[in-house]
């Protein structure tokens, strides 16, 4: 059987009887076009490598095959293994799957450097996972792009701007290296269940990094000046040694709230911190 002959995803669902489990994060795509339009955003992808978390019944993989990637997948649900290999078979390999936890994998050595990650992700690990590949120690990445579809609002946080409501931690750890950006929205009704939330396909590329920051000092300084979002800088940052000096360095008032300073004013806080280190 080839990609182009492959049945129904609901028939494969079916027959392999994929039941959704919730606690898996298990909400299926079966629409064609939608998960052909999803394939899309990371651009061309014809010889690419694309690394994919959660295929389950493997309708966005048929996709990413069909652009003419070459797809690495990991998936815990046993009951999604079989499928994948049917799928492996009529890609001709261009898809191998892991069994297993994508928060237990060495993604990098698996995918290898330049690999696009396009994900439909669980929900219950989605921002776990969008943190730990927007806080690598190495810049570039291993990644080339992030295509994941998530929930609106975390959508928004990743895009967020200083003094609304949904800026913070997850804004400046997507934007002081990285160019996020939400693709599309996509109505809840879309997916099989359908989730409580709407939905949103975001893209994110790297950026060029700030020379002399490192990143654990972004992640410490935003740690602090979020934890306690409502409270003036003087108080938040007073545990982070050297932070009250570089803000008198930076001359950033320390009466401000943490919400509304930029993402430069970040990168120089902790510019300040990784030098006095
Ligand atoms: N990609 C499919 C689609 O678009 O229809 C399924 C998406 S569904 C939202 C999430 C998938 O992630 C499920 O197949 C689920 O079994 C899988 N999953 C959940 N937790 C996982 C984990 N920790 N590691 C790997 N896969 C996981």
């Amino acid at each position: 059987m080839s990609l182009a002959d492959l049945p129904p995803l609901r028939e494969v669902i079916a027959r392999h009887r994929l039941s959704a489990h919730k606690a898996l994060g298990q909400n299926f795509l079966l629409d064609g076009n939608l998960l052909d339009r999803i394939a899309r955003v990371p651009g061309k992808l014809d010889g690419a490598t694309v690394y994919e978390v959660g295929p389950g019944p493997g309708g966005l993989t048929r996709s990413l095959l069909r652009a003419g990637a070459r797809v690495i997948a990991v998936e815990q649900d046993a009951r999604a293994i079989p499928i994948l290999e049917e799928l492996s078979s009529a890609a001709e390999g261009r898809l191998s799957t892991v069994h297993g936890d994508a928060l237990e994998q060495d993604e990098e050595r698996l995918a290898g450097q330049g690999a696009h990650i396009v994900a439909n992700l669980p929900y219950n690990i989605g921002t776990i996972l969008l943190a730990r590949w927007l806080t690598v120690d190495a810049w570039p990445p291993w990644w080339a792009s992030l295509t994941l579809m998530l929930q609106k609002e975390v959508a928004q946080r990743l895009v967020a701007r200083p003094g609304s409501d949904e800026y913070g931690r997850l804004a400046i750890l997507a934007q002081w290296r990285s160019q996020p950006s939400v693709a599309f929205e996509v109505n809840r009704m879309a997916f099989v269940p359908p989730p409580k939330v709407t939905s949103a396909v975001v893209h994110v590329t790297p950026a060029q990094a700030p020379e002399g920051v490192a990143v654990r000092m972004i992640e410490r300084v935003t740690a602090a000046a979020f934890g306690q979002r409502r409270k003036m800088l003087r108080q938040s940052l007073k545990g982070l040694p050297g932070a009250l000096d570089a803000l008198a360095v930076l001359g950033i008032d320390p009466t401000r709230r943490g919400e509304t300073l930029t993402v430069e004013d970040y990168v120089g806080i902790a510019r300040e911190l990784t030098r006095g280190k």
